[in-house]
């Protein structure tokens, strides 16, 4: 008898790298495929595998993404940066759409109003965001119970650790944008949103 016996079940990762919600040249000519390659083949995939090694025999491994964020974060260090990087890269990924842009719909139209003035100085101060991050990091549009913000992050952190409910992300380290714009990442800034925010994701974290 040769017929070979069914495997035992592999345990399941805690962590897996979700398919993109377009095709990685869906977003030319703004991003590239090669950058799609890049960002998303290689750093988000070496996230999750670092990460997944890395909680394998800890209370973090079978932990839902959020919450294995937030319990990571106490302990900072490598398994929080990487666990991290898988969240904030997922809402990323979200954040744009092929076609993307334009004005906010309702009810983030009124909120951005309320919290800016208006839609332009709220373009204007979420690309000084991503400006003024130094180094590697995040610029973020969130909710604080209901009041929008916006709040930059620094390598992996994430709002999600201080409570708010990030809405929109755009990812200013250098490996998001270098590629197709160098080191021009007031221009990134400014495409992510006049061509490629999705408002539609924004409003379902709104009101979520
Ligand atoms: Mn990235």
């Amino acid at each position: 008898m040769s017929q070979a016996q069914p495997k035992p079940q592999e345990t399941a990762m805690t962590f897996t790298l979700p398919a993109l919600p377009y095709d990685k040249a869906a977003l030319e000519p703004h991003i590239s495929a090669k950058t799609m390659e890049f960002h998303y083949g290689k750093h988000h995939n070496a996230y999750v595998n670092k990460a997944n090694e890395l909680v394998k025999g800890t209370p973090l491994e079978g932990l839902p993404l959020e919450k294995a964020v937030v319990e990571s974060r106490k302990q900072g260090g490598a398994v929080f940066n990487n666990i991290g990087q898988i969240y904030n890269h997922n809402l990323f990924w979200k954040s744009m759409t092929p076609n993307g842009g334009g004005q906010a719909p309702a009810p983030l139209a009124e909120k951005i109003n309320e919290a800016f003035g208006s839609f332009d100085k709220f373009k204007e101060q979420f690309i000084a965001g991503g400006m003024g991050q130094f180094g590697s990091g995040w610029v973020w549009l969130v909710s604080n119970k209901g009041k929008l913000e916006i709040v930059k992050t620094a390598n992996a952190e994430t709002p999600l650790t201080d409570g708010k409910t990030p809405l929109l992300v755009c990812d200013v380290w250098e490996h998001a944008y270098y590629l197709d714009y160098q080191n021009r990442r007031a221009d990134f800034l400014t495409v992510f949103i006049e061509k490629l925010a999705n408002w539609k994701f924004a409003v379902e974290n709104y009101k979520a």
